[in-house]
C-alpha cells in the first residue's frame, strides 16, 4: 500500500533499524520505545490488522508470533521474559494500520495493561 508507513519500512523506502527480514516478515526497532527492548514484527504484505485475517492466514500469523519470539531471543530477553502485543482497532490502541506484533521486554511488564 503506497501511503502506508510500515509498507515503506518493509520496502526500505524510509529508514529504520531492521534487525531481521525474511520472505514473509520484517522486524525493526520501534522509533518510540516503551521498554528497553521494543521491536515490531510486520508481514511484508499489507494487512490492516489481525481483524482482517482468517484461517487461511494461520501460517502467516504463526510466523509473525514465532519471529517475535526469535527476536526476543536475539535481543537477549528470552530468559527474563517479554510480552508480544497486537493492538487492534480504536480501543486496542492501534495507531498504525499495518499489522504488527510488538516485542516488549528488558523490564517487568504490568497487568492489567493501561
Ligand atoms: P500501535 O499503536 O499501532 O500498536 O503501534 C505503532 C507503533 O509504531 C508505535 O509503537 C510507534 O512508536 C511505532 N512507529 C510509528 N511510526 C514509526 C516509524 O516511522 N518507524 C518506526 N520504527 N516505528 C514507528
Ligand atoms: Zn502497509
Amino acid at each position: 500500500m503506497s501511503d502506508c508507513i510500515f509498507c515503506k519500512i518493509a520496502d526500505k523506502k524510509i529508514p529504520s533499524k531492521i534487525i531481521h527480514e525474511d520472505d514473509k516478515a520484517v522486524a525493526f526497532e520501534d522509533v518510540n520505545p516503551q521498554a528497553p527492548t521494543h521491536v515490531l514484527v510486520i508481514p511484508r504484505k499489507h494487512v490492516a490488522s489481525i481483524a482482517e485475517l482468517n484461517a487461511a492466514d494461520s501460517g502467516l500469523l504463526s510466523h509473525l508470533m514465532l519471529t517475535g519470539a526469535a527476536m526476543a531471543k536475539q535481543k537477549g530477553i528470552a530468559d527474563s521474559g517479554y510480552r508480544l502485543v497486537v493492538n487492534t482497532g480504536k480501543h486496542g490502541g492501534q495507531t498504525v494500520f499495518h499489522l504488527h506484533v510488538h516485542v516488549l521486554g528488558g523490564r517487568p511488564m504490568h497487568w492489567p495493561p493501561g
